[in-house]
């Protein structure tokens, strides 16, 4: 499709507009449609995405591939031709489970990416709202913010102290100025100052700006790079295991040269016959299929914690989230519910006037006496102009609000009062989290004025007037009486902002600030937040708010949530903080679970120090100056409703509903994750050993092999290709969240595999020899079959062990996950059929058996279930 406009930088904005056929009001819904229909949708298709046949091909291109593929060969050169087709065949299954799994783990990173759409403001009909990213189109007329993705090509319409970070086009770092100009056609990209691209970000200011391109056509699409990709670098987890995977493909090659030798030294059977076997223990024991499994657990665990609103944006965080200790997080909209209510009013002239009603509803009363009510009336101006927000009712019904919970408060409290926006808007400052205040520039009567509104001691260091009974305009000396005010408020959980004004002449600027009056409001913590920071110190982790907000308030919150208890009420202030040296500072950290008034520097020196004291800290963060601190904790983690397209891509995590409850169940599913691929580890290693051990034992007792080639590599079909990934989906015992944090230093395997490891070989090699040696006398077929039946039994009971390390499987519910119910039920009818069915078991020299011999085997194969069981009871008794 070609370009629908050329060259928008060298028209004036009006022409572009008229050329998209749009307006400063923005598309009609009808219009939109068109577009829509005429341009498609505005994204840009991932090049990356693997195809099927890649994801097939590459399940042939390993290790194991080429060793069964020797196997092969060897079996065709002595003329061995049934074990070639039965080699080839699980060459195939194992191909196919392969490919199974990666397929579902790339659903699973699928589906997250997903998760991750982009929001937009815009204008249509007049009215700003939010929408997809994906459903933008050419004429549209977008609103962007610090800290907002450019979601598409635009030409600028307005811009406010606009800076623009191009680097993902450019690779400059430094921001560019944007503003609304004419320029010449020949113009070098980097100089296009009149428009905006997709992919970029606002970095500061604020812009109003028409779609002039929308997916492929835009810059971007054209360069047709790839965005916004999950990171999918190698976790540390992953690098632990590929490690041990290493060390334990030497143990493997080890016992295979070791049982090469002694079958040579013990037997009597063609060299080639012993390296067969050889390889196939090779095989069986090489735990090729550990990597794979765990990255199947950490694709199940971020899975699991997006159905929770956790959503993973870099699989490092699922594992590192087992480790936390320490949580940082935001107080408003997180710890609160972010739905404020102006509940309160005051002038230094008046009492407080009271206001009623709830949430965004734009119906309520004033109560306090007539006077004060009359003269509280100045704030409503200010209050109705200085926000950018609005509110809208959806097809549900409900009251949905476009732009900061704060500002629409205050559009709240205007409508209340009968005010909306009836001035000419000049200038609007967007809220800065540096100065705390935002303004609105309006002309009154000729005149310009300003109107601020921002924290009210931000505010109250730049007031120099407030106004008498009279309306007259004297000096603020001493502003203590508003402070007192402030702070009674405050200690109420309110949270209280000033309004105030300034008169701008033209050319010079006005430098006396007018103090006008306090707004109060509440903002209720929100539901399950008590309990969830219960849940936190219960598991061992500390809780700390940092907050912009006043220290009384933010104190007093912190008690409502429990982060703050009983003789631990310090809170350190921004002020505080700086003035103090580093040791001071660490003592600080360690002292207080609030901190006040923070900037995004002094969280990012916070984290630092308490990282330097050897903590794993996941941080919250929703602004742009919070993309540093985000990026030093060990787990950033991003306001998915509230927080700027910015924090969000320098987080690891993002919550869909901003909900602090929300982080500490995905730390319950992060230790989760833990577990699984500990107990997958585990049970990997345990059958492992069993078989190696009852191969080399046997021989070495002089006895015949034991099992032929291609029945201990079906064996590891049966057990390693079904259970270890059914394994990989336990859901928890729900108590993960009642013992301290997993250290992070901890391995996956660890001692506590030891007493497992010592009873499953123990138990399983003796019996399956026990089998092999009673059965020898009817043949070596026989035995073989009977040895088959008790190895792949009492790997499918010791799976059943693996689902609780920590004590009995029975507490669990014996049958409560369903996937294994599943593996084992095909292992099962499996290990049957290739007994039973004549072809098949003649290809895998079996021999019958009847029914009581199989129950009797398969029966005591349970032995190493209620061995490990019976350890356990000793064990964990106590607990
Ligand atoms: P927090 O969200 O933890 O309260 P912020 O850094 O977002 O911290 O805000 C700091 C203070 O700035 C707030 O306590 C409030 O007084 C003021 N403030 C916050 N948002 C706005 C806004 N949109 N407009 C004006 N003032 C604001
Ligand atoms: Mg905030």
């Amino acid at each position: 499709m070609k370009k629908i406009l050329k060259a928008p930088h060298t028209l004036p904005y009006q022409e572009v507009l008229k050329q998209l056929g749009s307006s400063e009001n923005g598309l009609e819904p009808s219009e939109v449609l068109e577009k829509l229909h005429l341009f498609g949708k505005n994204e840009i298709p991932e090049p990356g995405k693997k195809p099927i046949w890649k994801i097939i091909l590459k399940q042939f291109n390993n290790l194991m591939v080429y060793i069964l593929l020797v196997a092969v060969l060897i079996s065709f050169l002595t003329q061995h031709y049934v074990d070639v087709y039965v080699i080839l065949a699980i060459i195939l299954i194992n191909v196919g489970i392969g490919f199974i799994q990666e397929y579902r783990a790339e659903g699973a990173l699928e589906a997250l990416k997903n998760l991750l759409v982009q929001r937009c403001k815009v204008i249509r009909s007049g009215i700003l709202q939010t929408i997809n990213a994906t459903d933008l189109v050419p004429g549209d007329i977008l609103v962007l913010e610090e800290g907002d993705n450019v979601p598409a090509d635009a030409r600028l319409i307005y811009s406010k102290n606009a800076r623009i970070t191009e680097s993902s086009l450019t690779g400059e770092a430094v921001p560019v100025e944007k503003f609304d100009t004419i320029l010449p056609d020949q113009i070098a990209f980097g100089d296009k100052s009149n428009m905006v691209w997709k992919s970029t970000f606002v970095t500061s200011g604020s812009i109003k700006a028409v779609v002039t391109a929308t997916g492929l056509q835009t810059m971007i699409g054209e360069i047709a790079s790839s965005l916004r990709e999950i990171n999918r670098e190698q976790s540390s987890f992953q690098k632990k295991t590929n490690k041990l995977a290493r060390q334990m493909a030497l143990i493997a090659i080890g016992s295979a040269l070791v049982l090469f030798l002694v079958t040579i030294f013990f037997q009597e059977i063609p060299l080639s016959e012993s390296f067969l076997i050889a390889l196939a223990a090779l095989v069986a024991t090489i735990p090729e299929g550990l990597p794979a499994v765990l990255s199947i657990v950490l694709a199940i665990g971020s899975y699991r914690m997006s159905k929770k609103n956790a959503i993973i944006r870099e699989m490092t965080a699922t594992e590192s989230l087992g480790s936390v200790d320490t949580i940082i997080t935001d107080k408003t909209g997180t710890l609160t519910q972010n739905t404020m209510t102006i509940t309160r009013l005051w002038m230094p002239e008046t009492n407080d006037v009271r206001v009623s009603g709830e949430g965004w509803e734009s119906i309520g009363q004033f109560h306090g006496s007539k006077e004060d009510i009359l003269t509280i009336e100045q704030l409503f101006e200010i209050a109705a102009h200085c926000h950018n927000s609005s509110i809208e009712i959806n097809e549900k019904g409900q009251y949905q609000i476009t732009g900061d919970p704060t500002e629409a408060a205050f559009l709240v409290l205007g409508n209340k009062a009968g005010k909306s926006k009836e001035l000419e808007i000049l200038e609007d400052v967007a809220f800065n989290s540096e100065l705390k205040y935002r303004s609105t520039l309006v002309r009154k009567e000729g005149k310009k004025l300003r109107f601020y509104l921002g924290a009210p001691e931000a505010i109250l260091s730049i007031c120099t007037h407030s106004r008498d009974k009279e309306g007259n305009k004297i000096p603020l000396k001493d502003k203590s009486f508003i402070e007192d005010k402030l702070h009674l408020w405050s200690e109420e959980s309110l949270r209280v902002l000033a309004l105030a004004q300034k008169e701008e002449e033209n050319q010079k600027e006005g430098q006396e600030l007018e103090f006008v009056g306090l707004a109060g409001m509440i903002d209720p913590p929100r539901h399950g937040v008590f309990d969830a920071v219960k849940s936190c110190h219960e598991a061992g982790i500390r809780v700390i708010m940092a907050t912009g907000d006043h220290a009384s308030t933010a104190l007093s919150i912190g008690k409502e949530v429990g982060i703050v208890k009983e003789g631990r009420e310090k809170v350190f202030s921004e002020l505080e903080l700086s003035e103090m040296d580093p040791e001071e500072f660490d003592k600080a950290v360690q002292e207080a679970d609030v901190f006040s008034r923070l900037t995004p520097m002094m969280k990012l020196k916070i984290a630092k120090s308490l990282q330097k004291n050897g903590s794993l800290i996941a941080m919250t963060g929703d602004g742009v100056n919070d993309a540093p601190a985000l990026k030093q904790a060990n787990i950033g983690i991003s306001m998915g409703i509230m927080g700027t397209d910015v924090a969000k891509d320098a987080s690891m995590m993002v919550l869909a509903d901003d909900n602090f409850a929300t982080i500490v169940r995905a730390v319950e599913q992060g230790r989760i994750v833990f577990n699984n691929a500990r107990r997958t580890s585990f049970f990997l290693i345990t059958t492992n050993f069993a078989e190696i051990f009852t191969l080399i034992l046997t021989v070495m007792f002089g006895l015949p092999v034991p099992l032929t080639a291609t029945q201990i590599l079906w064996i590891n079909i049966v057990t390693d290709g079904f259970c270890d990934k059914a394994l990989a989906t336990e859901k928890g015992k729900g108590n993960e969240l009642n013992s301290p944090p997993i250290d992070q230093k901890e391995n996956i395997i660890n001692k506590s595999i030891l007493p497992f490891l010592i009873i499953s070989s123990i138990i399983m090699t003796s019996l399956a020899i026990f089998a092999f040696w009673w059965h020898l006398p009817h043949g070596v077929e026989k035995a073989r079959t009977l040895t088959f039946i008790s190895l792949a039994f009492s790997q499918l009971f010791n799976a059943i062990n693996m689902r609780n390390l920590n004590g009995s499987a029975f507490s669990l519910g014996l049958f409560s996950n369903k996937w294994l119910n599943y593996a084992l039920l095909v292992s099962v009818l499996i290990t049957v059929l290739i007994i039973e069915i004549p072809v098949l078991s003649y290809a895998f020299k079996f021999q019958p058996v009847s029914f009581w011999e199989f129950l009797l085997w398969a029966s005591l194969s349970s032995l190493v279930f209620w061995a490990t069981e019976i350890f356990k009871y000793f064990k964990f008794r106590a607990s």
